[in-house]
């Protein structure tokens, strides 16, 4: 099974991708920020203003507020152009250099998305069911290593938070996209620690987790934890913490499920999800879920 952190060395980090500052529209500093979702038992955060004139295109830098046992990504949430719907991008770039020169005249989403990514970043599509986006123009963001898969700002403030369907219909377009869980907290109060990642790294390197982002070796989540995910010949092992549901969905109408109490393994023939992909849904008795990045047998 190619890419798959479960069996890599190193282990696993609890971090958020996308939140806000005063150094944008968010209601804290990024130290205070930071406080908070360390104590909350996270390993990293990223910082990710947006880049936009009126906040004078911030790329915050919070390399002065790492600690033993917690790192920082330096990040942005890129913004110009219009969507068809008529909203603007909004872009998550990640790994950035922290002196990332503002919008260039005429510059366009591409353009921009493309110049983030040649810094090394990780480029990830926001909130698409939020954004108004089509599958088409996240298509259009050749560069993006991921989707916004749940956004947890989203979800508990206007319901338009879950992206898994919008993220199966282009993984259906072959487009090798993996997918991650957010909080786009601003004001830390319900829109925090709602959506994150569990990252396989060596170390709380900075430069490891970005590599292991942009190579996908992570799974998101909102409680449950994936132990494991091993496949011999046509069957997938799956152990988990206790869940009520684990299933599985692929390519198409393709999909496989187990239901049970307090599941911490299940194991399915996965003959047919072979000529393409399989993604890995648990859901708990609370009905928070994890979500596993694709695994591409093409
Ligand atoms: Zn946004
Ligand atoms: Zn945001």
């Amino acid at each position: 099974m190619k890419n798959n952190p479960f069996n890599m060395p190193g282990q696993f980090y609890r971090g958020n991708l996308h939140t806000h500052s005063t150094g944008s529209d968010g209601a804290y500093s990024a130290q205070e920020v930071i406080r908070r979702y360390r104590e909350a038992g996270y390993d990293f955060l990223a910082i990710s203003d947006h880049y936009m004139e009126v906040f004078d295109y911030p790329v915050t830098d919070t390399r002065e507020l790492r600690s033993n046992g917690f790192t920082t990504l330096i990040a942005t949430e890129l913004h110009t152009d219009e969507l068809q719907c008529g909203g603007i991008w909004h872009i998550l770039a990640v790994g950035l250099p922290v002196d990332f020169p503002p919008l260039k005249e005429n510059e366009t989403i591409i353009e921009l998305t493309n110049r983030a990514a040649d810094t090394g970043a990780f480029i990830g599509i926001c909130h698409p069911s939020w954004s108004g986006l089509t599958v088409d123009e996240a298509c259009q963001i050749e560069c993006a290593h991921a989707v916004e898969i749940y956004n947890h700002g989203s979800k508990v403030e206007v319901e338009r938070g879950e992206d898994t369907p919008f993220w199966d219909t282009i993984l259906n377009k072959g487009h090798h996209l993996s997918g991650y869980a957010t909080d786009d907290a601003h004001k830390m109060t319900y829109d925090c620690f709602g959506g994150w990642i569990h990252v396989k790294a060596e170390s709380l390197e900075p430069e490891l987790l970005l590599e292991a982002l942009k190579a996908g070796h992570y799974y998101s989540s909102q409680g449950p934890q994936i132990h494991s995910m091993d496949i011999i010949g046509d069957e997938l092992t799956v152990t988990c913490s206790p869940v009520s549901n684990i299933s599985l969905q692929g390519h198409d109408q393709k999909s496989a499920h187990q239901q049970g109490t307090g599941l911490v393994e299940a194991t399915f023939d996965i003959a047919k999800f072979k000529a393409s992909h399989l993604r890995l849904t648990l859901r708990d008795a609370g009905s928070n879920r994890a979500w596993s990045n694709p695994v591409w047998f093409d």
